[in-house]
């Protein structure tokens, strides 16, 4: 008996996030089936990073510690043509952020680290997507007018957003990501993953 053939089905770009695989079934719209569960945030993400785009980005080493984010994956760190900040590191972290590119913001250890993250927003263009790691709605302005600067470049923020403020940075215009969607720090012992431990 004739094993029937597969058809050949065509391989193309999801729209979402520029993964390659075949053609989807159509009940799942735009999506391919790895981005399906993804947030809007983190399809844009992997989208950039696909397309070898520079990602902006400006990130609270606080916010990144709290949600084990490793700063120096190839999915956000700095790559040519971006412009990224860290706010608030230790000294070992900074050290090692500005090997990968990284623009450091020193803020005391006591002091209110809030005008720095709203100086890091103000400074980006918007002409690239743009990473805003730091959920705090006291950057609401400034994270307003960066999706300002960036509908006139067509281009989008993605903000790290707690879960009961996602209503709010939706209606700006925001994408969203969960702090564990973005990549995390391999558990120590595990392989080197460049970014020190916390004291
Ligand atoms: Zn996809």
């Amino acid at each position: 008996m004739m094993r029937r053939r597969r058809p050949i089905r065509e391989l193309r770009h999801c729209g979402r996030c520029h993964h390659r695989g075949h053609l989807r079934s159509p009940g799942r719209g735009d999506r391919c089936a790895q981005c399906e569960k993804r947030s809007d945030g983190k399809a844009a993400l992997m989208r950039a990073y696909r397309q070898s785009k520079p990602l902006d980005s400006v990130i609270d080493a606080p916010t990144a510690i709290r949600f084990n984010i490793d700063l120096l994956n190839p999915e956000i760190r700095p790559r040519a043509g971006s412009t990224n900040i860290v706010v608030a590191p230790t000294e070992g972290l900074a050290e090692c952020c500005q090997r990968y590119g990284y623009e450091i913001s020193f803020v005391d250890l006591y002091e209110d680290r809030t005008p720095s993250i709203s100086e890091g927003i103000d400074s980006l263009p918007g002409d690239n997507p743009s990473l805003i790691v730091f959920p705090g709605k006291s950057q609401t302005e400034a994270i307003k007018e960066l999706i300002e600067r960036s509908g006139l470049h067509d281009s989008y923020v993605i903000v790290l957003s707690d879960a009961a403020d996602m209503d709010h940075w939706r209606s700006l215009g925001a994408l969203l990501i969960s702090g564990n969607e973005l990549p995390q720090r391999r558990s120590r012992g595990n392989g080197n993953t460049g970014v020190p431990a916390v004291p």
